[in-house]
């Protein structure tokens, strides 16, 4: 059930303890790719995970905007702190348990956030004010293709949930300014800081190889992948429990 399209007697009425949570980032994914990739991929694995799974589950609406300073020099990206981002996922989950909905999967879509989600994650089922896990979607899932940055894992992921917003057009552009790897090393240190210092176009690896096929492929491991993440938590014995 998604939150944001039902009302509260709807919620009232869940009969559940499982909530989803997408998180992502509003940042660039090179010039062929829109800044919302890493929220709406969240957001699309979460819906039809939910839909996949036997039983009731919330899915809350997705919170768009993460850790992803590293990006700035590109126009549009957005960002918050590490701290901002831990106090308010943190209080969205206390909000979620709140209202009985205490066993939540955190489907995280950025890299940036996954430290301070996992920090958060402990944190509140430290405390014993739910039991959320995060689940990043593509460290769950396997491809012959390359995941680098706006590369065409993404591309791919995106073809499938929402091909007008892939400007195939715009590849060579983003294959010619793309990094070769994450980082400026020297010594086993990593020099960089921000994006622009090892990528001209925002991209890691050339998008070109990615389709909609493979997309399709990667949406269908992941909701597996979080399907299952989602029977763990349900299962899991806690604390409190009789
Ligand atoms: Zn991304």
């Amino acid at each position: 059930m998604n939150l944001a399209e039902h009302s509260w007697t709807d919620a009232r009425d869940a009969d559940t303890d499982l909530a989803l949570l997408p998180v992502g980032s509003t940042e660039q994914h090179g010039p062929h790719a829109p800044l919302g990739v890493d929220f709406m991929s969240a957001a699309a694995i979460a819906e039809a995970a939910a839909e996949a799974y036997d039983d009731e589950v919330v899915v809350a609406p997705p919170i768009p905007v993460g850790v992803a300073e590293e990006h700035r020099a590109f126009d549009g990206t957005l960002w918050v702190t590490e701290d901002s981002f831990r106090a308010y996922v943190g209080d969205v989950l206390r909000s979620l348990a709140h209202h009985g909905f205490d066993r939540i999967v955190v489907v995280n879509g950025h890299g940036g956030n996954t430290g301070a989600l996992f920090e958060i994650c402990a944190r509140v089922s430290r405390d014993g004010d739910c039991y959320a896990v995060p689940f990043t979607w593509f460290d769950a899932v396997e491809s012959d293709l390359e995941l680098g940055h706006g590369g065409p894992v993404e591309t791919s992921m995106m073809l499938a949930i929402d091909p007008e917003l892939i400007r195939e057009d715009r590849y060579p552009e983003a294959a010619e300014g793309a990094g070769d790897g994450f980082g400026d090393w020297a010594g086993g240190a990593n020099l960089a800081f921000d994006f622009d210092e090892f990528s001209e176009s925002g991209n890691l690896e050339d998008p070109t190889p990615a389709t909609e096929e493979e997309g399709e492929r990667l949406l269908a491991a992941s909701v597996d992948a979080c399907v299952e993440v989602l029977d763990a938590v349900a299962a899991r014995a806690l604390d409190g429990d009789q």
